[in-house]
């Protein structure tokens, strides 16, 4: 590829602010950023595409920072339920009819529908994620940091997990490290779901592997009640008290949700350098609670944003996440000035990349980086007007008029994948048919069982609802 978009409003979000640049141009060639500045200054004969970029806003393409891709056919299954009932009472039924064929075609229109929306990182948490970066992840030409979910979880039945040492799911994990090995579109990383579901060998020995490595760990910590009396029951302490011990509250973890942290602990987590990950839309829906995002963010540490998945968030959209968050943090904090648009673009650009350890390659716009890129429309009704002078209203408009689906360009690793708002190559309308195929027939299979579970989602069903 070897392209360069012109007369553009340019955002970098290299240095403290969003590197706003109102005339700009960026140039691709192969994988790389070759010109990044004002357009005045590109010399358009080295370029053999050129696009017009007025009228559009180019920026780094956004990151998804914790995302299980895997279950959208089951998207509006489990939703204004109890938090106690989610999992085994309003999604279990209707999951335990799915099997691995479903699970990849999941995980296709969940990416599909996270490019439309200008995500061009993933970090994909996942079973099995080796099989779905070898036919999603690498076929679509998507960037994605995978772990394997590692669950040593063998009973669930007693007040206290029974907890098995795994060796193979261990090594799962680490056979994406050899069969990544070379730095492309797959960023390897270890997956222990969460501190109550693996046991504490494996988790010291991939503490060890980690460092060695210097590979993250991505992790759910603090996610709540259900976690907070397994952890109290079998260690006499809290998740990240424990963890702390285990020397694990550091840079190389990616934690996902915390709200079940005390501030001190947040405070800990955010001065020793832990990237913090809230998902806005899937947390308030599941817990009702507020990601920790704005305190994280306060207290000096690092944070991004994941779109969890599509049975409770219901979208795999980071425009979505990023005014979700914004609008969530000013009801907590009572503040409308609590995160403000640019600080929402920071979460999801700049933030994911630090967050995933991927700022040397991607998250801001700058020579040499790999270029992952999208254009946003600013020509839709939603976005009209777009000013300059004297100030830049479409910043805000990104974050609190965009739908997600006014980005029309979307290019990962120098290659476009969206054009003019269509796919360069993956078949949406057959992918989409056959989730729809397939999703019928999970949930009228899944019918009986999802009877019997009886969660409130039956009762919203027989009152006519839904
Ligand atoms: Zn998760």
């Amino acid at each position: 590829m070897n392209l360069a978009i012109i007369n553009t409003r340019l955002m970098t979000f290299e240095g403290d602010s969003l590197g706003l640049i109102k005339n700009g141009a960026v140039g691709v060639e192969d994988d790389k950023l070759t010109f990044v500045g004002k357009s005045r200054n590109i010399d358009e004969e080295d370029y053999e595409e050129i696009i017009d970029g007025s009228d559009h806003v180019t920026m780094p393409g956004l990151i998804d920072a914790h995302v299980h891709t895997s279950l959208s056919l089951l998207r509006g299954s489990a939703q204004d339920v109890p938090e106690k009932e989610w999992m085994n009472r309003a999604l279990g039924p209707i999951a335990q009819n799915m099997d691995e064929e479903d699970h990849l075609l999941s995980s296709k229109l969940s990416i599909m529908e996270g490019l439309k929306a200008g995500t061009t990182t993933f970090a994909e948490f996942a079973r099995d994620v080796d099989r779905l970066i070898k036919d999603v992840y690498i076929p679509f030409g998507v960037r994605v940091a995978g772990a394997e979910t590692i669950n040593e979880v063998v009973d669930k039945e007693g007040e206290l997990y029974v907890l098995e040492r795994s060796e193979d799911k261990l090594a799962k994990n680490e056979r994406l490290f050899e069969d990544h090995a070379e730095k492309g579109l797959v960023e390897p990383i270890y997956g222990p779901q969460a501190l109550d579901m693996v046991t504490l060998e494996t988790l010291e020995e991939i503490k060890r592997r980690s460092e060695e490595k210097k590979r993250r760990v991505h992790m759910h910590v603090a996610q709540g009640g259900r976690e907070e009396e397994q952890i109290k029951r079998r260690y006499g302490k809290s998740t990240v008290k424990k963890l702390d011990e285990l020397d694990m509250i550091q840079e190389d973890l990616i934690a996902a949700h915390c709200h079940g942290a005390s501030h001190e602990e947040k405070k800990l987590m955010a001065e020793r350098g832990v990237n913090m990950v809230g998902c806005p839309s899937s947390i308030s829906m599941i817990d009702g609670i507020v990601p920790p995002v704005k305190t994280f963010l306060e207290l000096g540490g690092k944070a991004a944003l994941g779109s969890d998945q599509t049975p409770g968030n219901g979208a795999h959209n980071i425009f979505r996440e990023m005014r979700t968050i914004s609008l969530l943090s000013k009801c907590h904090e009572k503040d409308p000035t609590a995160l403000p648009a640019w600080e929402a673009l920071k979460l999801s650009t700049k933030g994911g990349s630090e967050v995933l350890g991927l700022e040397d390659s991607v998250g801001t716009l700058k020579e040499g980086k790999k270029a992952d890129l999208i254009t946003v429309d600013l020509k839709k009704l939603n976005m009209t007007p777009s000013v300059d002078v004297p100030f830049s209203n479409f910043i805000p408009n990104l974050i609190y008029s965009t739908t997600g689906y006014e980005v029309d360009n979307v290019i990962v690793n120098g290659e476009e994948v969206i054009r003019d708002n269509g796919f360069v190559s993956i078949d949406e309308e057959k992918i989409r048919k056959k989730a729809e195929k397939r999703a019928e027939k999970i949930f009228s299979r899944a019918e009986v069982d999802w009877l019997e579970a009886d969660s409130e989602m039956v009762k919203y069903q027989r009152e006519g609802h839904i």
